[in-house]
């Protein structure tokens, strides 16, 4: 887009300032229909913040688009995680690797100082890459992967995080930043509206590797084991939206209780007197409020996204806006039921489910453990993970238990995923970009090919290299290539 072209963008979001101002108030607004489809696959590329800081990004993305034609480049543009930015550095700091405009940012505890990564030299990194990657014809992305841990050494992040079912304030996975917090809403409005207005991006992704506090409490998760006491979220502003619901934050409280008895005794090997999943049951049965408090975290979440969608589209309707989908669900019929590609489609110009089929074995044993201490204690490992795979429809010839870790999950299921994404939003106009896993150990040109074409007989409309390009060898790069060739979408 040539800058007057975005200027006059701009002046016409300046023109509907009033549902921007509604967006920003959290008023509901008719959700936009998503942008146009591009005329060509959207060939993306994460990367982290160091490489675009330190080498030259000529040859960067001469590289990327030599090997593997790529046309949308996901920096992760605001982190404070350091392995996103880069290697880990004493004292990490992180934050915006763009420049902070303050006058986006109202009302909120943080600083100029807190929201500004100073590693690699400080400086506008992100506008660096926005001008050189539209030389090299590529569009930027933000990939605003939501921090977990709480910024150690950046003060005034602490009230914007989710409190556990003891009152405690989290500071890191399960639990993470509060969607109903005002503090943080604001803080991820102004994040958006400030990339939106102040870079010429092709648009925004953002990303939540979590999921609510009831399914984290039963361990139904890949990154099971955690302590379920330490489940959300019962922060001020959840229990005054649960009370308006005319849900009881006691009674939802009282029900976390219960379960995190269950799952220590799970651990104990003591069962249940009727069973697990009898135990399971009558839980909910006896608190129907975990099921409300369940749906008021998934639903607080989407209404979260929306919010985003409808204010960057107010400024700028033609920026694609869209989310990455936790690899979680892959394993988890609970989550999925939650997580409906349907509910996230009017909102969504682009879906990224996670389908990394090496790293899915591991995951995807975790999540068996998990469901091995609370809801399906009564069956052996082996036997849940055989019930989740026909649950999550996944084909007979998967690796068995006992070789799943080393041997991962098959192209086949990168196709069964992207299709059930694309099926999922098929009443609209949502693209399916899936995250493959091009990178590890055990990937080779060939496999890297059969994954990509794999996800392309699924329905993707458009793909996403992953996870990392400084994590991709050279010649995996140029194998992803050479299949998007054969498919004519390079
Ligand atoms: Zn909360």
């Amino acid at each position: 887009m040539e800058r007057r072209d975005f200027i006059k963008l701009t002046a016409v979001g300046a023109g509907v300032a009033l549902a921007s101002s509604k967006a920003l108030r959290g008023e509901a607004a008719p959700v936009p229909a998503p942008a146009a489809s591009p005329a060509r696959a959207t060939i993306g590329l994460p990367i982290s913040i160091e490489p675009l800081a330190k080498r030259d990004l000529d040859v960067i993305f001469d590289d990327m688009r030599t090997r593997a034609g790529v046309t949308a480049l996901f920096p992760f543009a605001y982190t404070h995680e350091p392995h996103r930015s880069g290697p880990p550095v004493a004292n990490f700091h992180g934050g915006n690797y763009g420049t902070p405009h303050m006058q986006y940012y109202k009302d909120i505890p943080l600083t100029l100082e807190d929201m500004t990564g100073p590693e690699f030299g400080g400086g506008d990194i992100l506008g660096r890459v926005v001008t050189t990657a539209r030389k090299h014809g590529m569009a930027v992305f933000p990939f605003l992967l939501e921090d977990n841990v709480r910024p150690a050494t950046v003060p005034h992040w602490e009230t914007l995080y989710e409190v556990d079912a003891h009152g405690r304030r989290t500071d890191r996975h399960p639990g993470g930043p509060c969607y109903n917090n005002p503090f943080y809403q604001r803080f991820a409005q102004g994040l958006f509206e400030d990339y939106a207005r102040s870079y010429e991006i092709g648009g925004i992704m953002w990303g939540s590797e979590r999921q609510s506090g009831v399914l984290n409490a039963l361990a139904l998760s890949q990154s099971s084991g955690q302590d379920p006491g330490r489940c959300t979220c019962f922060c001020e502003f959840c229990q005054k939206k649960g009370r308006d619901r005319g849900i009881d934050p006691e009674r939802a409280r009282a029900g976390f209780g219960e379960i995190e008895k269950l799952v220590k005794a799970g651990r104990a090997k003591q069962r249940p007197r009727d069973g697990y999943f009898t135990a399971f049951w009558r839980m909910l049965l006896n608190y129907p409020e975990l099921l409300a408090w369940e749906k008021l975290w998934v639903d607080s979440r989407h209404e979260f996204q929306a919010s985003l969608y409808r204010l960057v589209k107010s400024i700028n309707p033609n920026l694609q806006i869209g989310w990455h989908v936790w690899h979680n669900l892959s394993f988890s019929p609970f989550q999925a039921a939650e997580e409906d590609y349907a509910a996230m489609a009017p909102y969504s110009d682009f879906l990224r489910p996670a389908v990394y089929n090496r790293v899915a074995g591991g995951r995807f044993l975790a999540f068996v453990r998990g469901a091995h201490s609370s809801v399906f204690g009564d069956l052996s490992e082996p036997e849940i993970l055989g019930m989740l795979s026909q649950e999550m429809g996944y084909g007979k010839d998967e690796a068995p238990y006992d070789k799943l870790n080393a041997v991962g999950l098959s192209a086949d299921y990168v196709e069964r995923e992207t299709r059930r994404a694309v099926d999922g939003v098929s009443v609209g106009a949502t693209q399916i970009w899936p995250g493959v896993d091009i990178e590890g150990s055990a990937a080779t040109p060939e496999t890297v090919g059969q994954t990509i074409k794999a996800a392309f007989r699924g329905g993707a409309r458009g793909i996403i290299l992953s996870r990392n390009y400084v994590d991709i060898k050279s010649e995996n790069l140029s194998g992803a290539g050479a299949a998007l060739r054969e498919l004519n979408l390079v």
